[in-house]
């Protein structure tokens, strides 16, 4: 199947495939934000192939168990990708602390730089205990 270019919602132009863990994603080569359908996240989130050094699993840590979204990221619109939907903004797993911006049409998830690996740590971190 071949992936149609999709724009980056943050206005920045093209995004790029790349891979991450053996699955193809959205990248936005400028911001550095994902995009990813529904089954391309519960791939990545269900391999565990990397090794996170500890300062980051706890700067991760630090700020979960908040539930809601704050103002900031409340009023930020976001539009999906493939459909133009304004995504709202939640909290990844209602309180993990990680704002995410989910299609209501179910077409993905859109990550902003950094937020994949915080959720695969999140998620690591709570399955191992
Ligand atoms: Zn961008
Ligand atoms: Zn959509």
């Amino acid at each position: 199947m071949i992936k149609k270019t999709l724009r980056c919602v943050n206005g920045c132009g093209d995004m790029a495939v790349t891979l991450y863990e053996g699955v193809e994603i959205d990248t936005c080569p400028e911001c550095k934000g994902v995009w990813l359908g529904n089954e391309e996240l519960k791939h990545i989130i269900s391999t565990e192939d990397e090794a996170w050094p500890e300062e980051e699993i706890a700067k991760v840590l630090e700020k979960t168990g908040k539930a809601g979204v704050p103002d900031d990221e409340i009023h930020r619109e976001i539009p999906c990708p493939e459909c133009s939907a304004l995504m709202p903004a939640t909290n990844y797993q209602y309180s993990s602390g990680i704002i995410i911006n989910k299609c209501k049409n179910n077409h993905g998830v859109w990550l902003d730089e950094g937020e994949l690996d915080k959720i695969q740590i999140y998620k690591e971190h709570w399955s191992h205990k």
